[in-house]
């Protein structure tokens, strides 16, 4: 089987930062899939998987209720190496055209101290599986040194 693009990324140098991961075209529409990359690959440490599912739930539904990019949110989610998620939204994109959206997505997960919205068994299939103290602090992080302080570095791929 090839080697798919997102394993041809050089995770070696790669930052803390927003990146567009690809673009699929569906019939006429482009789908820009970001990766928002939380931690340096293999140098720090993953984001615990309870915080990073609280960032999840957080995020899809301040994602799908956004006046201007709810309805053009197809996904977010984790990725399974715990250093960030993947966003897809519909449109054709770089990277920093949604730097105001995760600024504003970070601050909202940073500050936000109510119940998870969708932590139930009803909603969810691993529902106690949260830790919003922790995804508060990891929102701060990201924030403060990458999304606050964004170089170009951090809005595209190394080589
Ligand atoms: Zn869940």
């Amino acid at each position: 089987m090839k080697k798919i693009a997102s394993f041809t990324v050089n995770h070696l140098n790669l930052l803390p930062g927003i990146y567009v991961s690809r673009k699929d075209y569906v019939g006429d529409e482009v789908i820009t899939t970001f990766d928002i990359r939380m931690t340096a690959p293999n140098k720090e440490p993953v984001i615990n998987t309870a915080e990073l599912h609280t960032i999840e739930h957080l995020a899809a539904t301040f994602l799908r209720n956004h006046k201007e990019y709810g309805e053009k949110t197809i996904y977010w989610g984790p990725m399974g190496c715990r250093t960030g998620n993947y966003l897809l939204l519909k449109g054709d994109y770089e990277s920093k055209d949604i730097l105001p959206l995760m600024i504003e997505l970070f601050e909202f997960i940073r500050d936000y101290k109510d119940a998870v919205p969708g932590a139930s068994p009803r909603d969810c299939g691993n529902y106690q599986d949260m830790n919003l103290t922790m995804a508060n602090y990891e929102a701060k992080r990201y924030l403060d040194r990458c999304l606050y302080v964004i170089k170009e570095e951090n809005l595209v791929y190394p080589e």
